[in-house]
Formats: C-alpha cells, structure tokens, sequence
C-alpha cells in the first residue's frame, strides 16, 4: 500500500469478517433478484460470493422476502457457499425483523436507512425497535444515507439553521451538511439505545464524484466508524464505473473507505457479477489488495491489423479468473501475478519482462514469431496457430512452478 495511509477506525465483525481497523478493504455486493425467490436468490448470491464478494446484500422488503432469508441461507450452505447476509430494509424493516425472528438471527448484519424508517414519533419509535433487534442478535449495522431518501425533517431543520446565519451557506453544502449530520445523528442515537460503537458502520451515498469526495471527506473527520463506500446510481457500462472508480480512487488514496460496492446497473443480459470485478480490479490496481493476477495489455495500434492480439489477450484475461478458483486454494501469492499480452516490438519485449510472464506477439510485416519472457529472460519462441494454447500452458506450469503449494489437507 504504498503512499496510502489509511485512517484510523473502529473494527466492526460482520460473521467472520472484519471490517475498518487494519482488516483489508471489503468488498461487496447486492443481488437484484426478488428475494422472495429462494432459488435464483440462492444462486446469485452464490455467483457474486464466487466472484469474490465478501458481504452480499439482499433487499428484504416484504414478509415473504424477510421468510425466504432462512431458505436461502440453508441453500447457501447446502452449496457449500460461506457468505454473510446483510439485509436491507426499508420503511417495515421494524416490522419484519419483529415478526421473523429467524431473518432477523440469519441475517449478519442489517441495513437501516434513517431517512426511510418513517416519520415524526413514528420514526424514533420504528429506529429504537430495529437498533433493539440489532442488540438482541448482536448485529452489526450500517446507517446507510442516501441522498434520494435523505430525511426531510432534518433537512428542513439544517436549512433553517443555515438562513439563520449571517452568510447562509449556498444550497448544495446544506445538503452535504444534512447528509452527513443525518448519519452521525442516527449513529449516536443508536448507541444511546445501547448498540456498540464498534458494531456500526456508515454511508452516505450520492451519485455526483464531487459531492460524495466532499461528503466523505467530512464523514472521515467527523467520526472513527468503518465507512462503507458506494457512488450510487452509478449508471451502466463505462459511465458507471469510471464515475465510481473516480469517486473512489480518490477517496481510497486519502485512507478513506473501508467497504466498497460499485453500484453497477447491467447490461441486459449481463451479469451481476461485473460489479465485483470492477471493486476488485479498482483495489488491486491501487495496490490495496491483490485478488487475481493482473493481466497487462498493449492498447493496439496500427502495428496490430490482425484481431489474434485482442483475442488473446481476452482469452488470457478470461482463463486466468476460471483458474483462480482452483489456484486460490492451491497457491499462496498467486494473485500477485502479472501476465503482459503486447502487440509487436515496440514495447512488446520490454513490458514483458517486467511481468512475471509475457509475451510479445508478432506486429504487422514482423516475423510471426511470439517470444515469450518468464522473470525477465526470454524461455522459449512460439509461432504457429498453436501460440494461444502453448501460451496458457506455459502459464500454467510457471503458476506450479513459483507459487507455493498450500497444505490443503487433500
Ligand atoms: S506495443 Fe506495439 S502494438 Fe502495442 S500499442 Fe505499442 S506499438 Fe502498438
């Protein structure tokens, strides 16, 4: 972690998993399936989990929902999936926790939304109940703000403090302002209902990069709570994760952010699972942790006419995330690995070798030859059709060769 200190904070234990403290930057996810479907919950929950997920969310938001928690669980298990849930609740959270206690003791950690937990009298009334239930199954929670639920009470009284002022403060900075006095005033309610400092986490989610940099920053100064991290309503595709990785990055090299979910909307079609790919490739390739070797590659150019470059470089990302599986398991430090796939000559050999493994395939009017570099040295020249399949052998003995055998008891 070069360069990044992180700040100082609480740890908060959600099941096995810490969060804050010197514990590693979590990551995690939310499924988008209908709870109340045990089986594709179950099975979504399982993919993200396998992608690497360390916490997934699921919305319980009916009493068929908070019902299903138990059955996806015990799937889980049956599936041999270890995941902590967290559930997230909105409005009947009191309620459901209440009327289904065994969600409420399967669940590892709930998600309260103070701007969502009612009004007026009610609302103290429905916060006590959930924070209760919180301390009788020894749950940790996240107060979870988020700007498109923000509470209107407190807003209204933020702003007329600020009109009071001498030199009112301009509209955004009162909205910051409330955001963030909206979670440390639920967080210090929570604790006076008897829910330990060190069982609460924090968000307070917006979907402007400078407003949520502004938010945290502030959060950071104002308290020592974990601090769950999130741009939400990313947007989709490229948008989504450059404004997230933006927010992000920013907030992380600061030492901010102690949990992180990327708030991805899919392609149709596509899969949940990109959300944890993007938090995890966006840790590693700070430096903050490592969960999969690094393939580098060249952008293309006109030097690279053929699309064998691009589709080799596709194959070996791709090959190298199925092998983690079994690899993490196997090996110890094997993610730290870097792969580099290059182009042609200009740059090839000299990228390859500062990769654990290379190789420099043959530009346009080169010799089609691809020589491949292990450590630095150049260990063999592949040419032929056979390059893609030679090469994923090669780094497959290099992986047994390096990186420690783990005793898995087998
Ligand atoms: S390494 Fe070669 S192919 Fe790749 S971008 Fe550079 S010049 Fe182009």
């Amino acid at each position: 972690m070069a360069g990044i200190v992180r700040r100082r904070t609480r740890t908060v234990r959600v099941g096995q998993l810490l969060i804050g403290g010197d514990s590693p930057i979590v990551v995690q996810s939310m499924t988008n399936t209908d709870t109340v479907d045990v089986v594709r919950t179950a099975v979504q929950c399982a993919e993200l989990a396998r992608a690497g997920s360390e916490l997934v969310r699921i919305t319980v938001n009916t009493p068929e929902a908070a019902a299903a928690v138990v059955p996806i669980c015990e799937r889980l298990a049956r599936m041999g999936v270890e995941v902590p849930l967290i559930g997230d609740f909105h409005y009947n959270g009191h309620r459901l926790l209440a009327e289904y206690p065994g969600c409420a003791r399967a669940l590892a950690k709930y998600r309260i939304n103070p701007g969502n937990v009612g009004h007026g009298r009610k609302r103290d009334e429905q916060f006590v109940q959930m924070i209760e239930t919180a301390c009788r199954y020894d749950k940790p929670v996240r107060i979870g703000v988020n700007w498109g639920s923000l509470d209107q009470d407190l807003l209204a009284r933020i702003m007329d403090a600020n009109a009071r002022r001498p030199e009112p403060r301009e509209a955004g900075e009162v909205l910051r302002e409330a955001l963030v006095v909206s979670a440390l005033e639920s967080a210090a309610r929570a604790e006076e209902i008897g829910l330990a400092g060190d069982r609460i986490v924090l968000s307070c989610k917006v979907s402007g990069v400078q407003d949520l940099i502004a938010i945290y920053r502030e959060l950071a100064r104002r308290c020592d709570y974990p601090l769950h991290l999130g741009l939400t309503e990313a947007g989709m595709g490229s948008k989504g994760i450059v404004a997230s990785t933006a927010a992000m990055a920013v907030l992380l090299q600061e030492g901010i952010g102690d949990t992180i979910r990327v708030s991805l909307t899919p392609e149709p079609g596509g899969s949940r699972t990109q959300e944890v790919i993007v938090a995890q490739e966006m840790l590693q390739t700070m430096g903050l942790r490592a969960f999969a070797p690094l393939v580098v590659a060249c952008p293309g150019c006109g030097r690279t006419t053929s699309s064998f470059f691009q589709e080799l470089a596709q194959s070996i990302q791709e090959y190298v995330r199925e092998r983690m599986t079994s690899w993490r398991t196997d090996y110890d430090g094997v993610e730290n690995m870097t792969v580099a796939v290059m182009g042609c000559v200009v740059n090839g050999p000299g990228e390859s070798k500062h990769a654990n493994i290379g190789i420099s395939l043959p530009g346009t009017g080169e010799a089609p030859v691809a020589p491949v570099f292990e450590d630095g040295v150049k260990t063999v020249t592949l040419r032929g059709k056979g390059i893609a399949d030679e090469f994923t052998a090669i780094v497959d003995a290099y992986v047994q060769r390096t990186y420690q055998r783990k005793r898995t008891g087998r």
